[in-house]
C-alpha cells in the first residue's frame, strides 16, 4: 500500500491574487494541477486524498465540487477531502453539504490562507460538525508564503485545545508544522487522535532529516502519514527523498533513520488510520 496523503488539484484560474503571485516567488511555477497531471502523478500507487481549497483571503478557490468530480472518476482509489473557509457565517452547513452531496470524506482548512485563529470560540461550530459526521480535518499548520496569510494563526500549537475538546475527531497537521516541528511533535504525541503529514518536506534536506530523527527520539514516527504535497512535489519523487533522508548520519555519530521506519512511513495505511475506508 502506497497512499499520498495530501494531493491538491489546482485547475487554471484557482489561484490568482497574492496566493498565485507568492506560489511563484517562492516556487518559480505556475500553480496547476489538472486532473490528468493529477492521474498521472499517482498511477501506479494505491490512491491518495485531493483537497479541496476555499481561501478568499489569499485569492485560492478550488471548488468542493471540483474536487468531487474528479475523486469520482477513481472511487475507492481517490478521496475528496471538502474545503470550507471558516470565516463563513454558515460554515458548518456549507460542510454537512459538501460532503453529503459530493461524497467527500474530509475537511482541510488553513490558518495562514484562510486568516481564522483556530482556538476562536466561534469557529468550534465547525469542527463540530466535522466530528459528527466523523470526517478528519487536515490542517495547514505551519508557515507559507503569501504575505497576507496569518503567520501567528499558524503554530501547531494551537490546535491542542482542538485536541482535547474534541477527543475522537482525527486531525491530521500537514508538513509537520515547519518550521515548528518539535511543537507540532509534541501535539501529536500527546493527543491520540492527531497525526502529522510530512509532505513538502524533502526539499528542505537537512530539516527533513532532523524532523524524523526528532519523531523517532520522541515515539511517534508511527504517526507520520506519507503525503507529496502535489504539483508541488510528486508522489514518486517524495519516496525517493524519504529514502535518501539518512544519508547525512553515514559514517557519522549523529543518528540512523532505519529502513524499516522509512518504509513503514511510505507504506502507511491511511484510508484504514482516517477511517476512509
Ligand atoms: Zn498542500
Amino acid at each position: 500500500m502506497i497512499f499520498d496523503c495530501h494531493t491538491h488539484l489546482f485547475l487554471p484560474g484557482q489561484v490568482g491574487g497574492a496566493w498565485g503571485a507568492a506560489a511563484k516567488r517562492a516556487w518559480n511555477m505556475e500553480v496547476i494541477a489538472t486532473p490528468e497531471q493529477h492521474e498521472a502523478c499517482v498511477r501506479g500507487f494505491d490512491g491518495a486524498i485531493v483537497l479541496a481549497f476555499d481561501a478568499p483571503a489569499t485569492g485560492c478557490l478550488v471548488p468542493n465540487e471540483d474536487v468531487a468530480r474528479y475523486v469520482a472518476t477513481a472511487p475507492g482509489k481517490l478521496f475528496g477531502f471538502a474545503s470550507v473557509d471558516p470565516n463563513r457565517p454558515d460554515a458548518p452547513r456549507l460542510l454537512e453539504e459538501a460532503v453529503k452531496e459530493h461524497k467527500l470524506c474530509g475537511l482541510k482548512i488553513a490558518p495562514i490562507y484562510q486568516n481564522f485563529y483556530p482556538n476562536d470560540p466561534k469557529h468550534y461550530a465547525l469542527y463540530a460538525k466535522a466530528n459528527e459526521l466523523k470526517l478528519p480535518i487536515m490542517w495547514h499548520q505551519g508557515t507559507s508564503f503569501v504575505p497576507e496569510g496569518y503567520l501567528d494563526a499558524s503554530r501547531p500549537v494551537e490546535l491542542d485545545p482542538i485536541a482535547r475538546t474534541f477527543p475522537d475527531l482525527k486531525m491530521i497537521i500537514a508538513h509537520m508544522g515547519h518550521p515548528w516541528i518539535d511543537e507540532c511533535i509534541s501535539v501529536v504525541r500527546k493527543n491520540t487522535n492527531v497525526y502529522m503529514d510530512l509532505s513538502a518536506l524533502g526539499s528542505r534536506p537537512w530539516q527533513f532529516y532532523n524532523a524524523l530523527v526528532s519523531a523517532i527520539e520522541y515515539g511517534v514516527a508511527h504517526k507520520i502519514l506519507f503525503g507529496s504535497d502535489f504539483p508541488f512535489f510528486t508522489t514518486q519523487q517524495t519516496i525517493d527523498s524519504l529514502r535518501s533522508a539518512g544519508r547525512f548520519a553515514v559514517g557519522t555519530p549523529l543518528p540512523p533513520i532505519e529502513d524499516d521506519v522509512i518504509e513503514s512511513i511510505i507504506h502507511r495505511n491511511t484510508p484504514e488510520l482516517l477511517g476512509l475506508v
